[in-house]
């Protein structure tokens, strides 16, 4: 029977501790840095085993723990992790940020305080043009020349909006009004608090290219630069189940193996049968869902019969 009263160390991560408080940079102002956290690897592995005894099994059967866990969706054991950080973001990408509604957050007041005194700026070479393909994505570069006209507008913008507000400051005009006309590139921070299933679901969503560059690029360094350290076997579990997996619908699998046959002619006929393909004035059209498995065959070497 377990000894319900044993005195347990608390678990932590010697990597994690190195870099607590540690700023990463993000974007020209922004960062990340990590403020506290609860759990590690092994805090997963012993809430599946609902154990006690740390250390009663090998490294290599907890990772194998781990990996069965995300591989089969298990999500609880990963609950019981939790990341405490401090980011600074702009608010155009905070506003999609806090949408994810599982965190536990306290955000800068510029209703009690001074607005941070800092907007995203955007240099020559990073202004993107309006997808063609995806209407809420961004495509190629901006001509630099434009890009650079574009980055001096948005420099006087941003100097007129500071001088706006620091007038309505000086005229006695109250904090909570004078903020509305800030640039929304304006920076905000926040106490960001997740636990770790919900930080992974965050990750998946954020680090995907479908995600703007902005979001994605502290999605990614929280994934590769703080959980990979905190928690290594289930970063490992998470790209190898989760991000880098492809998910397959039924008829994509059936397309799949027909293809893989080289019935070419039957995966055709499956597609107009399931409204992939329709035919109009002698002309095929391809359903959304029908180019978006193209870019899965890629990934099997095998290309589309359309
Ligand atoms: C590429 C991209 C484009 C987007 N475009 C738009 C857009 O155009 N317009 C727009 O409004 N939003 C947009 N979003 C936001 C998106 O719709 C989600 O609101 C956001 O990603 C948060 O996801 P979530 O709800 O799964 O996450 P969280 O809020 O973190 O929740 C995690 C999970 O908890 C569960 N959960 C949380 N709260 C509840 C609840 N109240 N009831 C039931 N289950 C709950 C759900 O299973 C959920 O998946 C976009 C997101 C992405 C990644």
């Amino acid at each position: 029977m377990t000894n319900q009263s044993e005195i347990l160390p608390r678990p932590h991560c010697a990597e994690l501790d190195e870099i607590l408080g540690v700023t990463f940079p993000v974007l020209d102002d922004g960062f990340v840095r990590v403020i506290d956290y609860m759990g590690t690897d092994s805090s997963i592995v012993q809430a599946a085993r609902v154990s006690y005894g740390a250390g009663t099994k090998k490294v290599s059967e907890d990772r194998g723990l781990i990996r069965y866990l995300l591989r089969h969706r298990h999500t609880t054991p990963f609950e019981m992790c939790e990341l405490k950080l401090h980011v600074r973001v702009p608010m155009d990408c905070w506003r999609q940020w806090i949408r994810h509604r599982t965190a536990s957050v306290n955000e800068y007041s510029t209703r009690y305080s001074v607005a941070i005194d800092a907007a995203r700026s955007t240099a020559p070479d990073e202004w993107r043009a309006q997808s063609e393909i995806n209407k809420q994505g961004s495509g190629v570069g901006v001509d630099p020349a434009i890009g650079t006209r574009l980055s001096a507008e948005e420099a006087e913008l941003h100097q007129r909006c500071k001088d706006v507000y620091q007038g309505r400051l000086e005229q006695g005009v109250a904090r909570e009004q004078a903020r509305k006309d800030l640039p929304l590139g304006t920076y905000t921070e926040a106490y960001w608090k997740i636990d770790l299933h919900n930080l992974l679901h965050f990750l998946s969503l954020r680090m995907d290219e479908h995600a703007q560059y902005e979001i994605r690029e502290y999605a990614r360094l929280i994934g590769e630069k703080i959980v990979s350290k905190w928690v290594p076997h289930t970063w490992e579990a998470f790209l190898d189940y989760r991000f880098n997996s492809l998910y397959l619908s039924d008829a994509e699998t059936q397309f799949v193996a027909l293809l893989a046959q080289g019935k070419d002619d039957g995966a055709r006929q499956l597609a107009f049968e399931i409204g992939w393909l329709t035919e109009k004035g002698g002309e095929v059209r391809l359903s959304r869902e029908a180019r978006e498995f193209k870019g899965k065959l890629g990934k099997f070497g095998l290309t589309a019969p359309w």
